[in-house]
Order: C-alpha cells, then sequence, then structure tokens
C-alpha cells in the first residue's frame, strides 16, 4: 500500500492561517512524491466540536486547492477502535485508573518530579492497589484511564526540527466524561490509515514521544514526523481557532492572493500576487528546504 499524508484538524472554529499553511505543507509533501492525502476530523470533544466548522474547513481547503482521496475519517465515529486499544493495553497491565480530581493533578502535577516535563502527572494513582482500583472504577467512582508509562523515555528524529526526545509521563487515555483522548485516537488512527509521515504543527512536537510510546506498546508501525514552525500573530502570540482572526474569511481576499502569501512564507514563491492553486506549487517543492522558524503576521 501507498503511504498516505493526512491533515487532522479538530472542527473547533475555522482553520488560521497557520493550520492553513500546515495542510499544505503536508499536502505537499504527499502529493510531491505522488502519495495518497487522507482528511480525517479530530472530533472527539463533543462540547467543541461543530459539523457547520467541518463544513467551512473543507470549504476553505478547497478554495486553496487541497484535496483528498477518500470520504474524510471522523474520530466520533471510531470508538470501537480506540477502545479495543484500551483494552489490549489494560491486559498488559499499562491502564489505570485515576481518580485525582482536576485541582489535585494541578497541585501535584506543579512539584518538580525528576526527568518528567513540567506540568506531567507525577502519577499519584499509579501506586493504588490495581483490584481495589479497579473495583472503585467498576461501581461508578467518577475516573480517567491512564497510561503506566513508566517513566519511559524517547528519542526520535524529527524531518524538520533534528533529534528530539522526551520522557513519558502517565498521560490520559480516556477522559473522566468518557472521552478518548487526542494521544490514543491519533495513534491508532495513524496506524489505521496507513499514514507513512505525520506533518503537522510544531505546538505538537511535545506530544511525539507519547505517540511513539504508545505505538510499540500497541504493537504499531512509527511514521516518520516533521512538524512545521507556526505562524505567529503581530505580536508574537500563538494563533488560536477561537480568536476567529487571520483566517480565510477575515482576509477578505481571493483566496490566491492568501495562497501566495502562504508560499512566499515557505520559500516556495517570490512576493507572486496571486497562486491559482496548490498544485502550481508541487514541482518545486522539497520538505527539507521550508524555513525552520517561525513566520509572523503582519
Ligand atoms: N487535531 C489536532 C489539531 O487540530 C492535530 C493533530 C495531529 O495532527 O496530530 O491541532
Amino acid at each position: 500500500m501507498n503511504r498516505a499524508g493526512r491533515f487532522a484538524p479538530s472542527p473547533t472554529g475555522p482553520l488560521h492561517l497557520g493550520s492553513l499553511r500546515t495542510a499544505l505543507v503536508a499536502w505537499l509533501a504527499a502529493r510531491s512524491q505522488g502519495g495518497r492525502f487522507l482528511l480525517r476530523f479530530e472530533d472527539l470533544d463533543p462540547r467543541r466540536s461543530r459539523s457547520e466548522y467541518e463544513a467551512i474547513q473543507i470549504s476553505d481547503l478547497r478554495a486553496l486547492g487541497i484535496d483528498w482521496d477518500a470520504a474524510p475519517v471522523r474520530q466520533s465515529q471510531r470508538s470501537a477502535l480506540y477502545a479495543r486499544a484500551v483494552e489490549r493495553l489494560r491486559a498488559e497491565g499499562r491502564v489505570y485508573p485515576c481518580f485525582c480530581s482536576r485541582a489535585e493533578i494541578r497541585e501535584a502535577a506543579s512539584a518538580p518530579h525528576g526527568e518528567l516535563p513540567e506540568g506531567a502527572y507525577p502519577g499519584t494513582c499509579a501506586t493504588l492497589a490495581p483490584a481495589q482500583a479497579w473495583r472503585r472504577a467498576e461501581v461508578g467512582e467518577r475516573h480517567a484511564l491512564r497510561l503506566r508509562a513508566e517513566g519511559e523515555h524517547v528519542v526520535w528524529r524529527d524531518r524538520l526540527l533534528g533529534e528530539r526526545r522526551g520522557s513519558v509521563d502517565d498521560f490520559v487515555l480516556v477522559r473522566s466524561d468518557g472521552v478518548f483522548a487526542y494521544q490514543l485516537a491519533v495513534v491508532v488512527d495513524d496506524a489505521a490509515q496507513g499514514i507513512g509521515e505525520v506533518v503537522r504543527g510544531a505546538d505538537l512536537a511535545d506530544s511525539t514521544a507519547r505517540q511513539i510510546l504508545l505505538q510499540r506498546l500497541l504493537a504499531l508501525p512509527t511514521p516518520g514526523y516533521a512538524h512545521v514552525p507556526l505562524v505567529l500573530g503581530p505580536l508574537g502570540q500563538r494563533l488560536a481557532k477561537r480568536d476567529g482572526g487571520a483566517t480565510l474569511a477575515s482576509r477578505g481576499e481571493p483566496p490566491g492572493v492568501t495562497l501566495a502569501w502562504l508560499a512566499h512564507s515557505l520559500g516556495l514563491a517570490q512576493d507572486a500576487e496571486c497562486v491559482a492553486s496548490a498544485s502550481a506549487l508541487v514541482a518545486n517543492f522539497d520538505l527539507d528546504r521550508i524555513p525552520g522558524h517561525s513566520v509572523k503576521l503582519c
């Protein structure tokens, strides 16, 4: 099977310029290799995901000439796959219920704890006797399910960021409201969809160690990773979907003009005024040559 590339937005707002730029890079990386490209909606959070946003995201991607080879997949329809993965991890003793409240987690995570990154869960519930803990969970005490990561350390090579490493904490697999966590779903889906290289925003680089550990524990292949530097707002701030700014609609210009800005920011076009479609950029694209720094909107 020809390995695929993908773009996996959460439908929680219109795509901002940073997400559109990442989508463009992911699409160009796949198409310049003659590869397939897939769209996946990461709509696991029912409170924040909306089908109207999916429709806007699809229409904005299309306006730039980004296309995909199969009907978009929605994570909200794939719970059975995620449940199976959790069962498998549980059978290997790698899952435990966690009864900590948010406040307890915040407090515990702010204390220093060895090699784990700041904010990591320090494993408070990992030491509970398993039989008793599972009994509490089964009788309905509110709990999340966490991975027993055993402090494993992961080293990998990111195609754009170089060598990276990270210690994995006991992160959440299933939230206390029953929603499967992004880290689990993304790993199951990237494998199920045959993704050869994950191209996504640099804000997710720190999630990669967790995902590689999960792939190992679930005996799934590890794809390549390329984390694309972010687009920052005029004051150097991160763009957020919820801010609603810096979108195709808010720019109020023909999509070809926005595409020209994106292409220019990637070193793929001189100051072009308009690039008709993403396909015009395929011939000159080389993932290894995109700028390694974030770009600022002016
Ligand atoms: N759903 C994530 C987002 O919208 C992207 C996840 C990924 O590409 O792995 O930021």
